[in-house]
């Protein structure tokens, strides 16, 4: 997902946050990109960034989104002020993060923006199943993280520096190649790779995974330096080498390779 563009904070949202029922309910945000090409595949789409996270990926590109309760953003009020303006010049709105399903305002949300006419995609790591499930068919798109193996729970910990949250990500996947199923709906699976945290087996042994799961679409996204705060070195470009990719294309023939 996209590093967050953080946006100005105001008195209104300090106001706005001063623990009524009704700005709890409000969606915590933590920054706005207003225009972009690359968060939901084909659309133009702004996104919408949510405090809170409660893994600790060593590569997130959002730390500062991991926290929930911060005046760091524009109010939602503000976002949705400026996607009125950008009705019609806009496809869609994607909801990241943080982990945006984290926020109980999510589902509110989504239907305030599907009122205004934007398509609506959605960047999870399936950290929150039921929740996910909930939001699935208020959706047009997702896009779920997978970090790791979900067979290798040793490695899965180390990706998101926290215990125990492989079997959650794999009942979200399964739920959301159910819903796909059954509904259309669209979806990819993404995973950010560096060769310390999944060597060239992690990765087979995780594309076995996904084409056994039924997923086709999987973007193997190569860990980028830029904008992480991360002490991870630069991959070098033979990562992953020729012939696991190859393997790698062998087992989900429609996947993605993304550098830089
Ligand atoms: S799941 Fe990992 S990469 Fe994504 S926001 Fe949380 S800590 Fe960052």
């Amino acid at each position: 997902m996209s590093a967050a563009v953080a946006g100005p904070e105001t008195a209104a949202r300090a106001t706005a946050t001063a623990g009524t029922p009704a700005a709890a309910r409000r969606l915590q945000v933590g920054g706005l990109t207003p225009f972009t090409s690359i968060d939901y595949p084909g659309q133009l789409a702004a996104v919408v960034f949510v405090q809170g996270c409660p893994w600790r990926c060593g590569y997130c590109h959002n730390p500062h989104l991991q926290a929930r309760g911060q005046d760091q953003g524009p109010s939602w009020s503000e976002v949705l002020e400026l996607l009125r303006r950008r009705a019609g010049l806009l496809d869609a709105v994607v909801f990241s993060g943080g982990e945006p399903t984290v926020d109980p305002a999510l589902p509110q949300a989504i239907a305030e923006v599907r009122a205004l006419g934007f398509k609506v995609g959605l960047h999870s790591a399936g950290i929150y199943t039921q929740r996910l499930q909930a939001v699935l068919p208020l959706v047009d798109w997702v896009g779920l993280d997978i970090k790791a193996p979900l067979a290798d729970a040793a490695r899965h910990d180390r990706v998101t520096q926290t215990r125990h949250g492989a079997d959650a990500v794999r009942r979200s996947l399964a739920t959301l190649v159910q819903q796909s199923r059954a509904t259309g709906l669209a979806y990819e699976c993404r995973t950010t790779a560096h060769p310390t945290l999944l060597d060239d087996a992690a990765l087979l042994q995780l594309a076995d995974e996904l084409a056994e799961a039924g997923v086709a679409q999987w973007a193997l996204q190569i860990f980028r330096t830029q904008g992480a705060a991360s002490d991870l070195p630069a991959v070098a470009s033979d990562y992953p080498s020729p012939a696991t990719l190859q393997r790698l294309r062998q087992r989900l023939p429609a996947m993605t390779l993304r550098r830089g």
